[in-house]
């Protein structure tokens, strides 16, 4: 089986607004090696990191935001809180130097979990155009 359209189906079934596995996370239900924590956001590393640093940011209420494609102005205020969580996590990792913020959204970009993150991704040299 093709590994990239395999992904893809995955992640155009994975979006039916239903509960992820992040909701589980949030709730500590199941472990999860957490970064950064506050009353909205949740920081945690990745369970199959891609970089020497692989964290994910999410919002612990999803409010409606399975993708950034949902993003409406109400969302302002958690969507910059979720980009200053970032930069908290960069300087907690020590890789404010060099870091990628990454949002995947909708099948096309291989996103697996519909329930809005930014992955934090540094330590190694990063290449561009990314794959
Ligand atoms: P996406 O492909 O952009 O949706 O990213 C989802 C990310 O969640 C992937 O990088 C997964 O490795 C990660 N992930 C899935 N389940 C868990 C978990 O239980 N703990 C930590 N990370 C997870």
């Amino acid at each position: 089986v093709n590994e990239e359209a395999s992904a893809k189906a995955a992640a155009a079934s994975a979006d039916n607004g239903g509960p992820t596995i992040f909701d589980k996370i949030i709730a500590k239900e199941i472990p999860s090696t957490i970064v950064y924590e506050d009353d909205k956001v949740l920081a945690f590393r990745d369970i199959n990191p891609q970089a020497p640093v692989h964290v994910l940011v999410i919002p612990k209420l999803r409010d409606g935001l399975t993708h950034l494609g949902k993003a409406e102005l109400r969302h302002a205020e958690i969507l910059g809180h979720l980009l200053c969580a970032a930069k908290i996590v960069a300087e907690k990792e020590g890789i404010v130097d060099g870091f990628r913020v990454v949002i995947n959204n909708g099948p096309e970009a291989c996103q697996s979990v519909y329930h809005l993150h930014l992955h934090i991704l540094g330590g190694r040299q990063m290449k561009w155009p990314p794959g």
